[in-house]
């Protein structure tokens, strides 16, 4: 699994791919499956529609890993359109964030205060941050800051990721704090040394977790796709008599649509998680790492411009 995932995404960074993807016309089903467009007035309309049918949202300004404090400013600065957006038109949606979109990478207390400087629009507006989380190399850091603003700012919450062998220990800490937490399996190509290698290992150590994160009084959210684990937090939460509306299910836009009105349907919350924006690339990267038939789309769209034929997204 992380083998197949580091292969992936190491093929996906070089520069030639890059531009192939980002510039073939063929591969647009793929981001447009996954990505609500590059404008956030795309992203708005789609958001609408999910509303009306009954989802919470997260939007996420793709983004990350920002060269200069000019473009960390800026990244703020569209995240609070985004914030003002969401007030202006009331749709039942918080924002995601990466740090490294802040600038985390190259100054974590200018990045901790544009953090807070989003933090206290969004508290006004009613709008909820969560941070997402992002390689290993960012973990304890993005903690650090989430940590160091919690006294002051309720609406943030983090992410944990299931893979990595510290989690365990970093969830019961967080949510002893009193922090919201999102827990996923994890993204991005983690050494085995610091990482669960197996699906199976890594499904297994999510099960254990969600113990632990529905054991707990934080509001709690259930990121994932997978049948299995949300059965298994289905029935912990029944154990636990937790109600409905102090937990939640998450999924990526454009992945498993049927589960996700299927868990509407059953009373559930689902809050989907709604990327757009110009900068997609690395975001549709992780798609593709995680399901080889998205790749295979790919391989598709070149053998049929060969062939001088279009190709259906995966
Ligand atoms: C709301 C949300 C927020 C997230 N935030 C983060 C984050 O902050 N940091 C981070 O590292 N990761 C994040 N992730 C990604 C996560 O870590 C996983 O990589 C991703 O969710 C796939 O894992 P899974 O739990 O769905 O299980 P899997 O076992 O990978 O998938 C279960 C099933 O879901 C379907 N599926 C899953 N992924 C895809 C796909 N790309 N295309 C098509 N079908 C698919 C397939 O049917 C698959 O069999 C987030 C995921 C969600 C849902």
């Amino acid at each position: 699994m992380s083998l197949w995932r580091e292969a992936v995404l190491g093929v996906t960074r070089q520069p030639r791919v890059q531009q192939f993807v980002v510039e073939h016309a063929l591969v647009r089903p793929l981001r447009d499956r996954f990505v609500a467009g590059e404008t956030l007035e795309q992203a708005l309309s789609v958001a609408h529609a999910l509303a009306a049918a009954g989802f919470r949202l997260s939007l996420d300004h793709l983004g990350e890993e920002v060269d200069s404090p000019e473009a960390a400013e800026r990244a703020v600065d569209d995240y609070l359109a985004v914030v003002e957006a969401i007030a202006r038109e009331r749709l039942p949606s918080g924002i995601s964030i990466k740090l490294t979109q802040l600038g985390l990478a190259q100054d974590p207390a200018a990045c901790q205060a544009r953090l807070e400087r989003l933090l206290a629009t969004a508290q006004r507006a009613g709008v909820f941050v969560r941070v997402d989380m992002e390689g290993s190399v960012y973990t304890q850091a993005t903690l650090d800051l989430v940590r160091a603003v919690w006294p002051r700012y309720r609406n943030v919450g983090v992410v944990l990721q299931a893979y990595l062998h510290r989690t365990a220990r970093d969830l019961r800490a967080v949510l002893a704090e009193g922090i919201s937490v999102r827990l996923c399996k994890g993204a991005y190509a983690e050494p085995p040394t610091i990482a669960y290698a197996s699906k199976a290992a890594v499904d297994a150590n999510y099960a254990r977790l969600l113990r632990t994160l529905l054991a707990a009084e934080p509001y709690a959210a259930i990121a994932t796709h997978d049948e299995a684990l949300i059965a298994r937090a289905q029935a912990l939460a029944a154990q636990f008599q937790r109600p409905r509306d102090r937990f939640e299910f998450q999924m990526l836009y454009g992945v498993r649509r049927d589960l996700q009105r299927h868990l509407l349907e059953q009373g559930y919350r689902v809050r989907i998680y709604l990327p757009y924006g110009a900068e997609w690339y690395p975001y549709l990267t992780r798609r593709l790492a995680e399901r080889p038939a998205n790749l295979l789309f790919l391989a598709r769209a070149l053998w049929a411009e060969r062939n001088g034929r279009g190709a259906e997204a995966a």
